[in-house]
This record gives structure tokens, sequence and C-alpha cells, in this order.
């Protein structure tokens, strides 16, 4: 028997519905049975339900543990702000590597795993006027998350052929907090003694990352830094939105409770319906998705046939080609059956 798995599919807008068809026609190529559970995100639906939706939403994620959310419309409300918090999302993951065929003005090629801290930082605090003349805001760091995120890099290091774990902040600066998060990033890096661990600070890493993009294979930060690290190394590698993250909550011993995966893109609403839709950043989050599930070898495969196609010039047209959503879906997943079924046969 096939082995199932249920996955909380959060139904978007704009592109949302073809992104989903997409999903769907590559599932149907791999050697398991993927349950989608359907939970209606999208616009029309959240202003006819209201913020019960919501409780919809937490209870279908947290059932099936995984979930992979389509775009939306951020309006009265940000979906994606709202999940965050109900479902305690501490930690993002997002890898930034080197698409081909998506232009780049960086001439070097770049694989870097950000675990960035999602709460917390400056970013909880919108801060407050003292007076007229001067204004201060707080910045929090707290262990809980902090050991969460250094706990999944160190994990995701082992996993990995034991890559090198770079944690990055301001340490000399802000001894409190910044010192606080390095000294539990230490901490736990004792616990994984096969893994290599160094510490930079932060400016000093976002210049060596230009300098050097093969010296940093996972780094841990802090939420601000992590955002602007994401963006700088997306911009580097030119995929800004392409790429694809997770989203991840943990239990009380700092193993994944719940994991929730998305494109970095938007909803697209200039192209939406019209079959123009570029998958490659959806089937970067399935990707994801398949390696949280413990399917590795699927989530392996469904990643790099995606980038060989865009390799072998099967583009959309974003990015310079001819094909089309279900073009190009169709490529990945016949791709994808023909490499699975070739591996079976292997002795
Ligand atoms: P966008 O990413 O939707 O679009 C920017 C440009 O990129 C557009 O020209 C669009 O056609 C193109 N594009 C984006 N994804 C594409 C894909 N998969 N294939 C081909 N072309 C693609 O950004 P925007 O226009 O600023 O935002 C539109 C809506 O999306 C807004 O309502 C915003 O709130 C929402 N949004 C949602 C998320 C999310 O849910 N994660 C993220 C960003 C923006």
């Amino acid at each position: 028997m096939r082995p199932t798995y249920q996955v909380t599919e959060l139904l978007g807008d704009g592109i949302g519905p073809e992104l989903s068809r997409a999903v769907h026609t590559l599932a149907d190529a791999l050697p398991i049975c993927l349950e989608f559970v359907p939970v209606d995100l999208t616009l029309e639906n959240r202003r006819a339900q209201g913020l019960k939706i919501y409780d919809k939403a937490v209870e279908a994620v947290t059932a099936s543990r995984v979930a992979l959310k389509y775009p939306t419309v951020t309006a009265e409300e940000s979906p994606n702000a709202i999940l965050r918090r109900r479902l305690d999302l501490s930690v993002i993951h997002r890898p930034v590597y080197t698409i081909p065929g998506v232009p780049t003005n960086f001439r070097r090629e770049l694989d870097i795993d950000i675990v960035r801290i999602a709460t917390g930082g400056t970013y909880d605090d919108p801060g407050r006027m003292i007076g007229v003349d001067g204004a201060v805001s707080l910045r929090i760091v707290e262990r809980r998350p902090v050991r969460e995120a250094a706990r999944y890099a160190f994990t995701l290091a082992r996993r990995t052929g034991n890559k090198r774990v770079t944690s990055a902040s301001k340490y000399t600066i802000q001894k409190a907090t910044d010192g606080l998060f390095e000294s539990i990033a230490k901490e736990v890096a004792a616990q994984f003694p096969e893994v290599p661990h160094n510490s930079e600070l932060f400016d000093a890493l976002l210049g060596k990352v230009i300098m050097t993009p093969d010296r940093f294979q996972i780094v841990l930060v802090l939420n601000e830094y992590g955002d602007f690290l994401s963006d700088m190394a997306c911009g580097l590698a030119g995929s800004l939105g392409i790429g694809a993250s997770a989203n991840l909550a943990f239990d009380a011993a700092a193993v994944v409770r719940v994991a929730l995966f998305d494109a970095a893109h938007g909803t697209a609403p200039d192209i939406a319906g019209k079959n123009l839709a570029n998958p490659t950043a959806i089937f970067l989050a399935l990707s994801m998705l398949l390696y949280q599930l413990g399917e590795t070898d699927l989530g392996h495969t469904v990643k790099t046939t995606t980038l060989d196609l865009l390799r072998q010039g099967i583009r959309t047209r974003d990015l310079g080609g001819e094909e089309s959503t279900d073009s190009f879906t169709a490529a990945v997943a016949a791709e994808v059956a023909r490499r699975l079924a070739e591996a079976k046969d292997l002795p």
C-alpha cells in the first residue's frame, strides 16, 4: 500500500487555484498518497466567514501537522500574520540558492539555508515617542524560540552531512540580547559536536556572504537580521520571487510540531487565470514539505527535477521561456515519474 499523508491546503487568491492544480498534478506522479484537506482562505471566503475561518485553518493544520499555503491578498487582515500567531510559528527556514535561468547580477553560486527566529528582535514593539525629540523601542530576545531555531539549524546540519552552522548577531554591542542569543547557540552547538559551528558579527557576515558565498551553509539569525539577510541573499541568487519557506512551530522538546510551507511571491493578480503562473516556488515548497514528512528521496527528486528543467530552458514566460503553467507542470511531473521509475529499477 502507498504511504498516505494528510496535507492541509490553505487555498489563496489570484494564481492560487492554478498553483493548486499544478501541485495536485505533480503529487499524482509520486508513489505516495497526499490527502489534501482544503481550507478556503480566499479573500471572498474570509469576508464571508470572518475570523472564524482561521479556527478551521488552525484545527486542520494542527491535525495534519503539515500544510501548503498559497498566496493570499492582504486586506483587512494579514492571513500570514494571523497564522503565524495562532499556530505559534516561531522559526522560518528559507533556503536560498542560485536558480538556473533566473537572471541575476551576481556571478557566484549561492546555496545558504537561513534559519530565522520569526518573533521578537525589534519587530514586536512598534516603539513610542519620548517627548517630541526622541523615540524608543524594545529589542526582545526569548530563550525558547532561539533554542528551537538553534536545534532546528543543527538538526538540519546533521541531516545534510554535517554542514557548517554560522550564528550571526551583534553580540559585541547588543550584549544582553544578542549575547543571550549567542550563548544559546553555543549551548545547542555543544549537543552536536560533529557539526562545525562559528559565530560572526552580522555586519561582517553580510560582506563575507558577497565576497565568499561558498563559506556559508546554514546561518542562524535573530528576526530582523534574518529579514535583511534573506532579501539580500535572494537578490544575489536572483530568487526573490521564486524561493519557498518553511514556517515552523515546535513542541516542548523543540521538535517540529507543525510546518507550513509557502512560496515567496504574491497572488500575481495581473496574470491570474491566464495559465501563465510559474509554479517553481510552490514546487520547491512541496519539496520541502516532502523532506519534512521524511520522504527525503521524493523531496530531492522534486527539487532537482524542477531545477534541471529550468537549466535545460524549459521555463515559463516570466523567465523568458515559452511554457504555460500546465505545460511546465506536465514536464516536471513526467520527468519526476521517469526518474523515480528509473531509480526503482536500479539493482
Ligand atoms: P506579486 O508577487 O503577486 O507580483 C509581483 C510581480 O511578479 C507581478 O508582475 C506578478 O505577475 C509576478 N509574479 C508573482 N508570482 C509569479 C509567478 N508564480 N509566476 C509568474 N509571475 C509571477 O506581488 P504584488 O503584486 O506586490 O502583490 C499582489 C498581492 O499578493 C497583494 O495583495 C499582496 O498582499 C499579496 N501577497 C501575498 C503574499 C503571501 O500570501 N505569501 C506574499 C506577497 C504578496
